[in-house]
């Protein structure tokens, strides 16, 4: 069991440092170890009639296996420096967005080609934005679409099963440094390496502080995101995603200065659960085959928290949050925007009445018991700021799911190569806490494969 290379973790992180090693270094010996399943056996056990709600499986299918947290995701490749990480930070704005780029042609090249790239470049909505007093950010995505995504991973762990090693279903349980290798330890054995990629995204971020803390590897954390996902006729949005597919709109409070921003749109989506460590958040996807699609729009509005001294479990205050709703509502609470305003809670009949006919099965409730008044007083300002540019979108039947939580993982100490303090040992994608995106992740182990590429 000796490697050149092993990567820890199969998301968008992992599967692009294998694809690069591939094909620059096709002679090197590489390896993925993952603790979910490959593709095709990932499988959430909910299917709404024996199994309603989430069993809390050992290795979670929508969170982890080949693809990561992005496999059944919208697949949206944002291509931007402005939001979806802070990698040019380390590696240069221009480098960034080249290497976005790059991820692009690749999954264009394995399947994504027929789909379309959006663009802020030259939107009029940027004036109307403004005039409301809010910010259009700038970006261009490739909308791949569940459907899509999944075509594209499939044909690229069909690639990369020739030149590597997958070991799925198998957690990494301790990196131990030797001398001038890595020692990967899991269940039933070990292995060894010279180079060493940690990609282990959100789901790995205990496990990412067990190891930074075994090596000694300097950390920080201090943010989250709170807020609730938003769900509207499409029609209501559709002069934006029709144009723009996602728009980044941030809005800076009038009570408090807070910023709220919308976050992942879903044109004719679905609301969906999502289990972060056994807690249930709200989510959302969209299809890009016409035949998938309904009649809502979704999208999440977040309020960004950030702690200073002496706090340090930004994520602990998120999840405490979210839990309150699990206790209250056994799950994701939804809630018209008419009876939040009007300080009631939703019930059944409330929700059976409403015009917009909810893609999830959540539990009507009142997110005011849940969410701290300073959050919930920025999602309602927000709301009343969107629908100038949106009108519908302050409507009473408009639904609230919450809570949705952004949770960051803490940052690793890198340098510019993304490398920790110990040489050879790098940690990339969303457990690194400098990408919180799929283009984002994939550049950044594009980057790293290619630094190593070099060295070897
Ligand atoms: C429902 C959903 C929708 C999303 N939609 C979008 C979107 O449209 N656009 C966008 O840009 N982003 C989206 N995201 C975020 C995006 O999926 C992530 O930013 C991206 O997947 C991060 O990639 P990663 O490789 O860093 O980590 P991940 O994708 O989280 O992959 C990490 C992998 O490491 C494995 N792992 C963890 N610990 C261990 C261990 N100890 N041993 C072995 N393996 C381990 C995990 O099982 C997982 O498969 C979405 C996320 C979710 C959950």
């Amino acid at each position: 069991m000796k490697y050149d290379v092993i990567i820890v973790g199969a998301g968008p992180g992992g599967i692009f440092s294998a694809y690069e090693l591939m094909k620059k270094k096709p002679e090197l010996k590489v390896a993925v170890f993952e603790k979910g399943y490959s593709l095709e056996k990932r499988k959430c056990p909910i299917d709404g009639d024996k199994v309603k709600s989430c069993i809390k499986c050992k290795s979670c299918a929508i969170m982890s296996g080949f693809g990561g947290a992005g496999a059944f995701s919208d697949g949206k490749y944002n291509i931007t420096n402005d939001f979806g990480g802070t990698l040019y930070e380390y590696i240069g704005k221009e480098k960034a967005i080249a290497l976005m780029k790059y991820v692009d042609e690749i999954n264009c090249a394995y399947g994504g080609a027929k789909t379309r790239m959006y663009s802020t470049t030259d939107t009029k909505f940027k004036k109307i934005c403004m005039q409301n007093k809010l910010q259009l950010l700038d970006a261009s995505v490739r909308h791949l679409g569940t459907d899509i995504n999944y075509i594209v991973l499939e044909n690229l762990l069909a690639d990369l099963k020739e030149k590597v090693d997958f070991y799925f279903n198998t957690p990494v349980n301790s990196i131990e440094k030797l001398e001038d290798e890595y020692k990967v330890v899991y269940e039933n054995g070990e292995a060894e390496c010279s180079e060493c990629i940690i990609s282990v995204g959100r789901s790995g971020s205990k496990w990412m502080e067990s190891v930074c803390s075994d090596l000694d590897i300097p950390t920080k954390s201090n943010r989250v995101d709170i807020g609730v996902r938003v769900e509207l006729p499409a029609v209501i949005f559709s002069h934006l995603t029709d144009e723009l597919y996602e728009s980044k709109i941030v809005y800076r409070t009038q009570k408090f200065e807070d910023k709220v921003r919308t976050f992942c749109m879903n044109p004719y989506g679905i609301v969906v659960n999502e289990n972060t460590n056994g807690i249930i958040t709200v989510n959302g996807h969209s299809f890009e085959d016409p035949t998938k699609r309904t009649e809502n729009t979704n999208f999440a509005l977040l309020v960004a928290k950030h702690f200073s001294e002496p706090f340090k479990d930004s994520n602990g205050y998120g999840e405490s949050i979210a839990k309150l709703s699990n206790m209250l509502g056994g799950g994701v609470i939804v809630q018209r925007f008419g009876d939040l305003v009007r300080g009631r809670r939703s019930n059944e009949n409330r929700i059976k009445e409403s015009t917009v006919r909810p893609t999830l099965a959540a539990t009507p409730g009142d997110l005011s018991l849940v969410l701290p008044k300073r959050i919930l007083d920025g999602i309602i300002e927000m709301i009343y700021a969107l629908d100038k540019v949106a009108p519908g979108t302050a409507n009473d039947d408009t639904l609230l799911y919450g809570v949705e939580v952004k949770f960051y993982n803490m940052e690793v100490e890198l340098d510019n190569n993304l490398e920790t303090k110990h040489k050879g040992l790098y940690v990339i994608g969303d457990g690194s806490g400098i990408t919180h995106s799929l283009s984002h992740a994939s550049a950044s182990g594009i980057y790293v494969a290619d630094y190593i590429a070099g060295n070897i």
